[in-house]
C-alpha cells in the first residue's frame, strides 16, 4: 500500500501489521538500554547508538534527540529530557514494558522542534519517522457546530502517519491516522466507546452510524461485528479520509469485496471542512460501508429512510447544553437510537 501522505511505504494491511506485533519492540539478547530519568537533564550528552539488531531502548532514542537539540541551540542542556517532546509509536498498542524501537517507529510530536532540526532528526536518528510541531490546541475540529475555524500541529520532515491497535471484543482494528491533523487517542486495555458501541448492537441492527467518526473506530467496530449498512461520517477532510483509507486496511475483516474511494487524499485536503455531505467511499460486497465528509446536521439527508442506530461521539463531551442541542437536531431528522458513547 502506498502512503497518501508521502509517497512511501509507510502504510501496511491491518494481517502484517498485526503480525510483527508480537516481536516488533522486543530487544534481542544484545540490546541493552539505560532508563533515563524524565524529569532531569541529560547528563554528560551521551547516547548509545542502535543495537546491531537494528533497535534501541525508547530511552536512548530521546537521548539522541535530546543531543541534537542542545547541539542545535534549543536546549542549554538543563532542560529535563521530556522536553523533547511526545513519543507516537507505530504501531500503537497497549505494551506491557517501555518500547525498544526498530527504524522508522516513532513519530515525535514537540512544542520546541524547529523545521532545520527536525530534517537532522529524520536523517541522523533512525528511529525517527516524522517529526511534527504541535501548539497548545487540539489539532482538527474543535467546534462540533463548524463555527470555529480548525488548526492543524505542523509535519516539518518526515511523514507522520502511523497506525494504532484497539482490541475489539471481535478482534483487533488497526487504524491509521496523521498525526499533525487530528487528535490523539491511545489505546487502552478497556477502551469504554468501543465497549458501548459492541452493548448496543444486536444481531438485529441492520444500520449503524458513525455521525462523528475520527478516523473510523466505532464505525469499523460495528463493521467488525458484522453490522450490514454502516455509515461514517466527519466533517474533517483528515477524519472522512483516514476512515475510509481505514476500511481498506482491515478489509480481510469485513464481508467486503472492493473499496471504492471517491476523492483523492489532495482532493480532500482542499476542502477541509465538508458542510453538505458528500460521499467520499463505499464498498462493493456483502457489506455496505459509505463514508460521507459533512455536517452531522445534514447527514439526515443521506440517511435511509429506516432507523438507524446512531454512536454520536463528540469532541466537546464536557459541554453538556451543546451535546443535548446538537442530538435534539440530529433527533429531529433521524429515527432510531441515537447514544453517546
Ligand atoms: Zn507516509
Ligand atoms: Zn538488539
Amino acid at each position: 500500500m502506498k502512503c497518501p501522505v508521502c509517497g512511501g511505504d509507510c502504510v501496511d494491511t491491518a494481517h502484517d501489521i498485526l503480525l510483527a506485533t508480537g516481536q516488533v519492540f522486543s530487544p534481542c539478547p544484545a540490546c541493552h538500554g539505560r532508563i533515563l530519568d524524565k524529569r532531569a537533564p541529560l547528563k554528560n550528552r551521551f547516547y548509545e547508538p542502535p543495537c546491531t539488531c537494528g533497535k534501541r531502548f525508547i530511552d536512548e532514542v530521546f537521548a539522541h534527540i535530546y543531543v541534537v537539540m542542545v547541539e542545535e541551540g534549543i536546549f542549554s542542556g538543563t532542560e529535563p529530557l521530556a522536553k523533547v517532546g511526545m513519543p507516537l509509536i507505530h504501531p500503537g498498542f497497549v505494551m506491557r514494558v517501555p518500547p525498544y524501537l526498530p527504524a522508522r517507529s516513532l513519530v515525535l510530536v514537540s512544542a520546541v522542534v524547529t523545521s532545520e532540526v527536525a530534517v537532522r532528526l529524520v536523517n541522523e536518528v533512525p528511529e525517527v519517522r516524522g517529526v511534527v510541531r504541535s501548539g497548545d490546541f487540539v489539532p482538527g475540529i474543535a467546534d462540533p457546530e463548524l463555527g470555529v475555524a480548525p488548526r492543524t500541529y505542523d509535519l516539518l520532515a518526515g511523514c507522520d502517519v502511523r497506525a494504532s491497535i484497539f482490541p475489539t471484543s471481535s478482534g483487533s482494528l488497526v487504524l491509521y491516522q496523521q498525526q499533525s491533523q487530528i487528535h490523539i487517542e491511545f489505546p487502552r486495555n478497556y477502551n469504554p466507546k468501543i465497549e458501548s458501541v459492541e452493548r448496543k448492537i444486536t444481531l438485529n441492527t441492520q444500520w449503524f452510524v458513525d455521525a462523528a467518526c475520527g478516523v473510523g473506530t466505532l464505525g469499523l467496530t460495528a463493521a467488525r461485528l458484522g453490522v450490514p449498512h454502516i455509515i461514517m461520517n466527519d466533517a474533517w477532510f483528515s477524519a472522512a479520509f483516514w476512515s475510509a483509507f481505514n476500511i481498506s486496511v482491515n478489509s480481510e475483516f469485513l464481508a467486503i469485496d472492493e473499496v471504492v474511494l471517491l476523492r483523492t487524499y489532495e482532493e480532500m485536503k482542499d476542502r477541509p471542512v465538508g458542510r453538505m455531505p458528500e460521499k467520499i467511499a463505499e464498498t462493493r460486497g456483502r457489506q455496505s460501508i459509505e463514508v460521507y465528509q459533512g455536517d452531522l446536521a445534514d447527514l439526515y439527508r443521506v440517511l435511509p429512510g429506516v432507523p438507524v442506530l446512531t454512536a454520536l461521539d463528540l469532541f466537546n463531551k464536557e459541554d453538556a447544553g451543546l451535546i443535548q442541542h446538537i442530538t435534539a437536531l440530529y433527533r429531529e431528522h433521524v429515527s432510531g437510537e441515537v447514544f453517546i458513547p
